[in-house]
Order: C-alpha cells, then sequence, then structure tokens
C-alpha cells in the first residue's frame, strides 16, 4: 500500500494517523481537514475554555511538528467533495484529485438545528469558533436560553451559571438526559442545575427565536415567551456521511462499517462520530459520539487498513464535568434498565449500576470516584450480585 487518504482532521483523524506510522506504514499518508486549524480537542469547548480557565493553544492534540516529523501531510482549510470509487480517487475544493490505496473517512458529526424561525440567530458549539463566540458572548450577556438538554447544553448551562447568567434550559422530554441515564440518575442530574438556579423547563419545545431587528430577544416556547439575550442549540449532532452516500456506499445512522472499520468497500474505512459500527462485545451496530470512541477507533483503523485482525470489541466510555459532578461512564445502558446505587449522591461521590433484565451489568458510571473505570469495565456484560455492588472505596 502507498497511498492513504484521511478525510477529516479531528480526533479520530489524528489518532487513525498516528496509530498508522505506530504500526509500520511508511508510503505517502495524506490528512485532509475543512477547519483552518490543525486537529485539536473538543470537550474542552464546553467546559474549560468556555469557562474562561484554559486557553485554545491547549485543545490543539499536537504541535505543528509533530506532522513533519510524521511525514504526515496535513492540508488544513481544503474540503473533499468526492469519493470516486471507480477512480480510486477524493476530489477537493480546490480543484485537485488525490490518488489513494485506502481512504478512512473520519467527518465527524455537526450540530443539528431545528427548522425554527430566527434560528439563524442561534448559537451552535462545535468547532473553536463557536466556542470562541459563545464565550464572548457570555462575557457579555445576561440571560441565556439553551434549547437542548443532551451532555453539551447541559455543561453550558453549568459554564454560564458560574459566569453569574441567568440561564434556562429547556428540554422537550420528561428530563434532560432521561433516555440516556433512565428516569433517576436524570433527576439526580436535573437537581443539581436546579440547584445552582438553573431553570429547567422540561416538556417544553422551542417554536421561535425572536429578535428586534438587530439582536436576540428571547424564544418562543410551548407555553409562554422567556427572554434571552444569548441563545444555544444543542440539540444533538448529525454524522457527516455526504461523501459516502454519494458514493453509493451503505449508510444508516452514520457510514455503516463491520467490526474491523471497513465500508462495503474493502478500501474505504470509517472512524469517530461518523462511524455506525458492528461491535463485537456487544453484538450490535453502534455509533458512538464521545471522545474515547474517536482514539480507539483511529488507533484500531491504523491497525486494519494495514491487515491487522483486531476488532471492535470494547465498550463505549465517556465523561462530563458539570458543577461538582463530574464522572465517567462505561457501557451502554438503556433507560429501562434498573439502576442500584451505591455512595453518597449528596456528595456527589458514588457509582451508579445499570442491570438489563437479565442481571447483567449493561452500563456504570463513577461520580467523584476516580481509579475504578477498569475495574467498572471489566464488570460490564458479566451478572452481578446485587448485594455485592459498592462504591470500590
Ligand atoms: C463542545 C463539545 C464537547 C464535547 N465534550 C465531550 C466530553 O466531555 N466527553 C466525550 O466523551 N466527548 C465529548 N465530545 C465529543 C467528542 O469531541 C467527539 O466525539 C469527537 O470530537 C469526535 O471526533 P471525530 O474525529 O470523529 O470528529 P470531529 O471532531 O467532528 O472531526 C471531524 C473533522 O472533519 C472535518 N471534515 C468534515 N467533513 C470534511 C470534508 N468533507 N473534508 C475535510 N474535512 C472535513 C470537520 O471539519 C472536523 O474538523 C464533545 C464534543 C463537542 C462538540
Amino acid at each position: 500500500m502507498d497511498e492513504i487518504v484521511i478525510i477529516g482532521a479531528g480526533l479520530a483523524a489524528v489518532t487513525a494517523a498516528e496509530s498508522l506510522r505506530e504500526e509500520g506504514f511508511v508510503g505517502e499518508l495524506t490528512m485532509i481537514g475543512k477547519e483552518r486549524h490543525r486537529p485539536y480537542e473538543r470537550p474542552p469547548l464546553s467546559k474549560e475554555f468556555l469557562a474562561g480557565q484554559q486557553p485554545i493553544d491547549d485543545a490543539y492534540l499536537f504541535g505543528a511538528d509533530w506532522f513533519t516529523d510524521h511525514d504526515v501531510r496535513l492540508r488544513s482549510g481544503v474540503t473533499a467533495t468526492a469519493l470516486d470509487l471507480d477512480a480510486g480517487r477524493i476530489g477537493l475544493d480546490s480543484g485537485e484529485w488525490l490518488g489513494f490505496d485506502a481512504a478512512i473517512l473520519a467527518t465527524g458529526a455537526e450540530p443539528r438545528v431545528l427548522e425554527l424561525p430566527g434560528v439563524e440567530r442561534a448559537h451552535l458549539l462545535r468547532t473553536i469558533e463557536d466556542a470562541q463566540r459563545l464565550r464572548r458572548a457570555i462575557e457579555a450577556g445576561r440571560r441565556m436560553v439553551i434549547v437542548g438538554g443532551g451532555w453539551i447544553g447541559l455543561e453550558v448551562a453549568a459554564v454560564a451559571r458560574a459566569a453569574g447568567l441567568e440561564v434556562v434550559l429547556i428540554e422537550q422530554g420528561p428530563l434532560p438526559l432521561q433516555q440516556v441515564l433512565g428516569e433517576r440518575v436524570a433527576r439526580y442530574v436535573a437537581d443539581l442545575h436546579l440547584r445552582h438556579g438553573v431553570d429547567v423547563r422540561t416538556g417544553t419545545a422551542v417554536e421561535e427565536i425572536l429578535d428586534d431587528g438587530e439582536r436576540v430577544t428571547g424564544v418562543r416556547a410551548t407555553d409562554e415567551t422567556l427572554p434571552a439575550d444569548i441563545v444555544v442549540m444543542a440539540v444533538g449532532a448529525t454524522p457527516r456521511t455526504g461523501l459516502a452516500e454519494s458514493a453509493g456506499l451503505p449508510v444508516g445512522d452514520g457510514v455503516e462499517v463491520d467490526e474491523r472499520l471497513r465500508t462495503a468497500d474493502e478500501r474505504i474505512f470509517a472512524v469517530g462520530d461518523i462511524a455506525a459500527a458492528s461491535n463485537t462485545l456487544l453484538e450490535t451496530r453502534l455509533r458512538v459520539e464521545h471522545w474515547d470512541n474517536a482514539r480507539r477507533q483511529g488507533e484500531l483503523v491504523g491497525k486494519t487498513v494495514l491487515g491487522g485482525t483486531a476488532v471492535y470489541d470494547w465498550a463505549p466510555y465517556f465523561f462530563t464535568d458539570q458543577f461538582e459532578f463530574s464522572m465517567e461512564y462505561v457501557g451502554h445502558g438503556s433507560p429501562d434498565d434498573e439502576v442500584e446505587i451505591r455512595g453518597d449522591l449528596d456528595a456527589h461521590e458514588f457509582i451508579a449500576y445499570w442491570m438489563g433484565g437479565d442481571g447483567q451489568l449493561t452500563a456504570a458510571m463513577n461520580v467523584g470516584i476516580w481509579d475504578v473505570n477498569d475495574t467498572l469495565r471489566s464488570m460490564i456484560g458479566t451478572r452481578v450480585d446485587r448485594t455485592e455492588l459498592t462504591d470500590l472505596r
């Protein structure tokens, strides 16, 4: 294999490049990145950077030297616009075509935007520029309405409250995160936000973003109008599957790949937020929008592109920080699972265990208790005796 092209230049892409070099690939390696930045971490954009506690430079994954040292041709500010499978080449918005022996799609996801009047005035949060704009708005603003009670919406709420803003968080469902955490733990998260003064409105939908012709003045929701000078839309993300789709590759909720992250075309792979991959541990197809998944799949694809036999066989993992709620979650629980809590909920030091109908542990979350996630990971998929569950301290 002489030429590999990675489309996208986020965490999954850069980890794939690193892995390919570590696995001994000495051919030409090109990475195409739409953004004008070197690859960077997104988690700080809704946490330390947004809170003004960390300079943006700390978010970059590697220095510029890394790319020259590893002979990776990083093409920043360039978009891949076509994937021509017959000719084995990738079209760029610069007019060039790049040949490849293998290509890795790592184009990530983009924020979902609700079709509402005035929606163009809402802040989205995905890129450095989005975070810089939102940071400036927080510094100058007084009242924020956040549409969507997912992880990013909740993290932004925590940062904005800490900065002294009035914050209303609008969630369409019965509780923020209920679909992920189930009722009991979702209630804990909602209570935390309420205690910190976030006005959490559930069962509410936004119908319009209002302005005075120049700036945002509020939102019209199901039953009332809420004043705001900042509106943040945080209603999830959509995988960027356009290239794969137009090339005729199977796409469902993401680009469909097997357990080695290979699409229906054996030269094309997909990793990170974009990939709907066969997970051999959970025996299901999964698309995961988390940092750890992008990193691990990047590592894995560096092996499988070169013919390695490793597979996607791990449980998903993610983390968040909101006020004094700081946690790691491993597994793939369902909102209908039963939950057992061990430890001290009020002190934000506990472990939540999710159990499926067959008594198997589907997921676990350590809150304020550290260095236990590997132990929890090893328990996922096993039958557990509830009387023996502890907070592992
Ligand atoms: C604000 C925020 C906070 C987060 N916090 C957490 C957290 O606390 N914990 C956690 O586990 N996860 C978190 N995540 C999720 C995590 O950051 C993502 O899962 C991860 O970034 C996915 O990496 P990726 O490389 O697949 O995609 P991305 O990071 O989206 O990178 C894809 C890149 O490809 C580029 N691209 C797209 N199309 C093209 C094209 N046609 N040509 C060239 N380039 C293209 C994009 O511009 C982008 O730069 C957060 C995400 C965000 C946005």
